[in-house]
């Protein structure tokens, strides 16, 4: 069979400028999705471009993955990620995976016994939000999953993530071994404090004293991540294979832009990720809530408008003039206005994004992005608006952005079409939908303290300016709204 490993590629193909066969498993990754196959493994391939060097990646997969694990198996961990951009597009070759493991494919205990080898300085996470593990209402780890439950009563053969890490420290620790960094690549608010809370809450309900040699001796610094890679198509991978002349079924597909901010504390040494463009920082949270708030909060913004208003992709919101000076003037007049980041312009950060939204090679869906609002609205748009209530600062747009998440999720486009809402609060939104008038709409979703607290339904002023910008939707549509508001 041919594959990249084994085919001269086209000359345009960058290829990995080092020496594979110095690699060694220093860093286990868990989770080899599409995200982290075009962040922090790419990331990690530019630093052995530029400096060389045995930091190699062996990623593990739970769950899922072995048939994508067989084939990178097949092409000697070789594979592509394609930067697309509006000017044109850039294929690279990453070679920074050293080996791979699969619960399928290869025993359990071999995955365990992998965390345990002495190289091992660094054991990275992109496992989503769920495979945390953790109890929304309480932060701290949930001791009533099925998962968890089965850790607790076999430890040595634990199947979530949190059982797995504290597993291997525990070994660790047995063995007179050192410990390791753990780092959560997951787009979570304080992702590090998340990962923390997961491991420790295992490591208590196992043994106080192992829990204290982990917070002694483990750090868990926190990062912020940012890189638009959507899932793998037929067709993104159809695209990949015409350039590289021979089919790549584990390559992804992004846009060019790409950062990560991390905090600077590592127990057992890192790779010089600066060399490839990381910042290594003190305190990552400020980066957090400016990504959070002009990134993430003006996508939902578009997501739920731009849905609304018939627009199946961002890139097409971006097009029109009214929802593309709405998501700048969101972003400088409404969201950095609320930021506590010095000594970055905010302003050109802002045309970045907006560049990166209209980047027409992505096709980012505006459904997907509306997904999960429950989960969002607060970090992305709620907490800015509680400082603007504080200062007593006007905030149209993102009374906007929430208003329309409420007709969203109300479940009528525009034009009168179903919306498919998924979130994990739909039951209980679809409950309040089916037994509130329009006129009572806004109230009634007010009700849901997950999203809103107790204070925001208490506040007036909340109150009033969400219910204007219900009724500006109402009365003009959501596109009308949008150009309305600019008007006035
Ligand atoms: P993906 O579905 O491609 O990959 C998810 C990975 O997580 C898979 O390898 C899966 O096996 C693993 N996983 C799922 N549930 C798990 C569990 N309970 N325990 C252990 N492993 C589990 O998704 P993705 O796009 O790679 O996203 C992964 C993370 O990266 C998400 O948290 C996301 O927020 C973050 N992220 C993604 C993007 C993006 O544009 N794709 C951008 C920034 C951040």
């Amino acid at each position: 069979m041919k594959t990249i490993a084994s085919i001269t590629l086209p000359a345009a193909v960058q290829r990995p400028q080092y020496d594979r066969t110095k690699l060694r498993s220093r860093i286990v990754h868990f989770g080899f999705g599409a995200f982290h196959r075009a962040h922090q493994a790419l990331l990690t391939n530019r630093v052995l471009n530029a400096r060389g060097g045995d930091w190699g990646i062996c990623e593990i997969s739970l769950f899922s993955g072995d048939a994508l694990m067989t084939q990178l198996r097949a092409q000697d961990h070789l594979y592509t990620v394609l930067e697309k951009g509006a000017d044109g597009n850039q294929p690279i070759i990453v070679g920074a995976v050293s080996e791979c493991l699969n619960a399928k494919l290869d025993s359990l205990a071999a995955i365990i016994e992998k965390f345990c080898e002495p190289q091992v300085a660094i054991v990275s996470l992109t496992i989503t939000e769920k495979g945390y593990c953790i109890d929304p209402a309480s932060g701290k780890l949930d001791l009533h999953q099925p998962r968890i439950e089965h850790d607790l009563q076999y430890p040595d053969e634990p199947h979530s993530a949190p059982g797995i890490l504290v597993e291997a420290l525990y070994r660790r620790r047995l063995r007179g071994l050192g410990p390791f960094t753990v780092l959560s690549c997951d787009n979570i608010p304080d992702n590090g404090h998340v990962v923390k809370n997961a491991v420790l809450g295992m490591a208590q309900a196992r043994s106080p004293e192992l829990a204290q040699w982990i917070a002694e001796h483990v750090s868990f610094p926190a990062t912020m991540v940012d890189r638009i890679v959507p899932a793998a198509t037929e067709e993104s991978l159809a695209e990949i294979s015409a350039i590289l002349g021979v089919e790549d079924p584990c390559a992804i597909g992004c846009e060019p832009f790409i950062q990560w901010v991390i905090e600077d504390n590592f127990v057992a040494g890192r790779p010089e990720w600066e060399a490839a463009g990381a910042q290594l920082v003190q305190d990552v949270r400020p980066w957090e809530q400016m990504k959070l708030r002009m990134l993430n909060g003006t996508h939902s913004f578009l997501a739920y408008l731009g849905y609304l208003a018939g627009f199946a992709h961002i890139n097409e919101c971006m097009q029109d003039s009214a929802f593309r000076s709405a998501a700048r003037r969101l972003m400088l007049e409404e969201q950095a206005p609320t930021l506590q980041i010095s000594g970055v312009d905010l302003t050109a950060y802002a045309d970045s994004l907006i560049a990166r939204f209209a980047n027409p090679a992505l096709q980012h869906r505006t459904w997907q992005i509306a997904m999960d609002g429950s989960q969002k609205l607060p970090q992305r748009m709620l907490d800015g608006i509680r400082v603007h209530l504080q200062r007593e600062h006007h905030w149209p747009l993102l009374a906007l952005g929430v208003a329309g998440w409420m007709r969203y999720v109300s479940g009528v486009d525009d034009a009168g079409k179903a919306i498919d809402v998924r979130d994990p609060l739909v039951d209980k939104i679809r409950a309040i939908v089916d037994t509130s008038s329009e006129a009572e709409r806004v109230t009634a979703l007010l009700t849901l303290q997950e999203i809103f607290g107790t204070d925001l339904p208490q506040n007036p002023v909340f109150v009033d300016a969400i219910t204007d910008a219900w009724r500006n939707i109402a009365a003009h549509g959501a596109h009308g709204a949008v150009k309305f508001l600019l008007n006035t």
